[in-house]
């Protein structure tokens, strides 16, 4: 009798820790018919913030580039690459049309920078790129890219002032500064003879090197740490400045999407709970749904309730109490493709996650949870693509703005970076079938997303000879 009830309650148990994740995978779901309400939230948000300053969750900033590289370019040119996991200092060599990094150094950003003061933050910067500098040849002219990426209220092409950090930095005597002049003065304080000729977003770096390659290319997406998009819009649709005058009639507008919100949105109890545990709590919340320093611990959060409530894991429910502690390489590395017996799922499980040898079934629950995270993310992104296609009138649905209707298709370029979309193909085929669902075939296939490959930096760089003294001309 006493096995009969054991069984009984064991069979209790998975059935509990099925229905979490029946629950779970519910309340993520992104059939076309929601990403088209998503596609269309997106757009009715950007209206808003181009409309007035806190019109919308979505910042739509200004960016002062109203010129982007051409092919004309020349000369060598420095950029600095900060705001993700890694930092980087590159040295760009342009001319006849091509750009080559000559020189790139990464370093991994040391955890107590991120939450100290900013002149700690921008001596380590500084004194980095003085040993980067100082390799080459004294005498050079220095033109130097700046890429920070987070948001900046700018307010020339080479000056703004930090609106808040994301991605779990927290400098608190940053905010509200300007950060070009504070790397400045970090690097006359290092004896350094360069100045910021150009501060970018990573996106708009992006833009940058997608449009010198490319000149369809009308937007960029960043899909890494944090996730964020840029497009060139005419200046007469930022009517939050009335009178903006370029000599292009564009602006590159940085939306800073990842702080975008609609009740259309997917949102789980875990989610809640995962923006509980953050720095900037009620912020960033798609960007919360997509990146990559936070689906780890969604998929983490949900195996913890499982844990707690069904005991599928074991004895192992404290093992997956600490935040954090299941990164987004490891998500990525939890797929079903695996091998029948998912023999690497249960490698990771032991070896990252202290779980013990759990049965394939499980392991095959810990693999399901993992996709629908990972599903969701990316499927939510391509959404947030087609809110910019639309808003320029390239989506096929035929609005007017573009004076073109179906039946016209023009090539349009995405161009996209980020370890989401880069490195994680699972991620990616996501992507691309969601874009498929919500534009169709035909129009889907007039729209590329081009990987460009450090564009962050040696776009800022490109910017910078754009954006120099020696002013060339660009065009948009
Ligand atoms: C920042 C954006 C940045 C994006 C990708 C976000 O957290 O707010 O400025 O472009 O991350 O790095
Ligand atoms: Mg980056």
């Amino acid at each position: 009798a006493a096995l009969v009830a054991r069984r009984a309650s064991a069979r209790a148990r998975w059935r509990r820790a099925v229905a979490l994740l029946r629950d779970f995978e519910e309340g993520c779901a992104t059939p076309p018919a929601r990403l088209r309400q998503v596609v269309d939230a997106m757009v009715v948000e950007m209206h808003a913030g181009l409309a007035s300053d806190g019109g919308s969750k979505l910042k739509m900033l200004l960016t002062f580039v109203d010129a982007l590289p051409t092919g004309n370019e020349e000369g060598i040119y420095y950029a600095i690459d900060l705001g993700g996991t890694v930092f980087r200092v590159l040295r760009v060599e342009v001319g006849a049309g091509s750009v080559v990094t000559c020189r790139k150094v990464e370093l991994p950003i040391p955890e107590e920078l991120t939450k100290g003061t900013i002149e700690e933050l921008f001596s380590f910067v500084a004194i980095a790129l003085k040993d980067f500098v100082e390799k080459d040849g004294k005498d050079e002219q220095r033109v130097l890219g700046f890429t920070f990426s987070f948001p900046v209220r700018q307010t020339s092409v080479s000056s703004g002032s930090l609106i808040r950090w994301t991605k779990g930095f927290s400098i608190e005597n940053a905010v509200g500064k300007d950060v070009a002049q504070c790397l400045n003065e970090a690097l006359a304080r290092s004896g350094l003879n360069i100045r910021v000729t150009a501060l970018v977003n990573d996106t708009v770096g992006t833009l940058a090197l997608g449009h010198y390659h490319d000149e369809d290319t009308v937007a960029a997406v960043i899909i890494g740490a944090g996730t964020n998009a840029c497009y060139i819009e005419r200046t007469d649709a930022i009517i939050k400045c009335q009178g903006l005058l370029t000599n292009s009639g564009g602006m590159v507008v940085n939306m800073e999407w990842g702080n975008f919100w609609s009740s259309h949105l997917p949102r789980t109890p875990y989610d809640i709970s995962l923006d509980d545990e953050t720095q900037n709590r009620n912020d960033q919340g798609f960007e919360k749904m997509i990146s990559g320093i936070y689906l780890g611990e969604i998929a983490r959060l949900v195996l913890h309730r499982m844990a707690l409530e069904s005991d599928v894991f074991g004895d192992t429910a404290d093992n997956l109490s600490t935040p954090f502690t299941l990164s987004t390489p490891l998500l990525a590395a939890i797929r079903e493709d695996d091998s029948p017996d998912l023999s690497e799922v249960r490698r990771i499980l032991q070896e990252h996650l202290k779980i013990p040898d759990i049965p394939l079934k499980t392991r095959r629950l810990v693999v399901k949870v993992c996709d629908i995270v990972t599903r969701r993310a990316a499927r939510l992104a391509a959404a947030g693509i087609v809110g910019i296609l639309k808003k320029l009138g390239r989506d096929g649905s035929g609005v007017a703005s573009s004076g073109r209707t179906r039946g016209q298709p023009r090539r349009t370029v995405v161009a996209i970076e980020g370890g989401m979309y880069q490195g994680y193909p699972v991620f990616r085929e996501y992507l691309d079938e969601a874009l498929v669902e919500i534009m169709g075939e035909e129009v889907a296939q007039t729209v590329a997303l081009r990987v460009t490959q450090d564009g962050s930096g040696v776009g800022a760089a490109l910017l910078a000879a754009v954006h120099s003294s020696n002013r060339q001309q660009g065009s948009i």
